[in-house]
């Protein structure tokens, strides 16, 4: 088994969608970032990407490239997931949690659960999301950035070729 840690932080923005777990928050602000700024994605990314020992997002997609501006980030992912099963790995679980003073994120966790899951080809009781508020302290709780932390486990399976 393998274990993997992931963090990420983006600043809240005016004139950006905000994207986390590859779902449309309606919010006044989004997160600004080379891609779509899903710091959730992101975090998830490097959990898996630190499990498998392959580095971090920032690494294998580099923000100098072009070809990397504006991407969704789930796509990042779905590459992520192709490495992980390349290397005959396959998820045990995965949890993460958002960090956002506002919007106010759980009415949304569902919908970017079943997204996730349908991205990491995992039952959606293997992949947990949890929100917290910032409480009013530091950036965050200005609403100034939202933050994720996330950890994975992995286990072996079958290599699966890359497509
Ligand atoms: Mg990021």
């Amino acid at each position: 088994m393998r274990v993997g840690l992931g963090y990420d932080i983006h600043p809240l923005t005016e004139n950006r969608p905000l994207i986390l777990g590859g779902i449309d928050v309606p919010h006044h602000k989004g997160l600004a970032g080379h891609s779509d700024a899903d710091a959730l994605t992101h975090a998830i990314c490097d959990a898996l990407l630190g499990a498998i020992g392959e580095g971090d997002i920032g690494s294998r997609f580099p923000s100098s490239d072009a070809s990397f501006k504006n991407i969704s980030s789930i796509v990042l992912l779905q590459e992520v997931v192709t490495v992980v099963k390349s290397k005959g790995y396959r998820l045990i679980n995965l949890d993460a949690v958002i960090i956002a003073q506002a919007p106010r994120l759980g009415p949304h966790l569902a919908k970017m659960r079943a997204h996730l899951a349908r991205v990491l080809e995992a039952d959606e009781d293997r992949v947990n999301l949890k929100a917290k508020s910032g409480e009013g302290v530091d950036a965050i709780g200005r609403e100034e950035a939202i933050a994720t932390h996330a950890v994975c486990l992995l286990e072996t399976a079958e290599p699966q070729p890359r497509p």
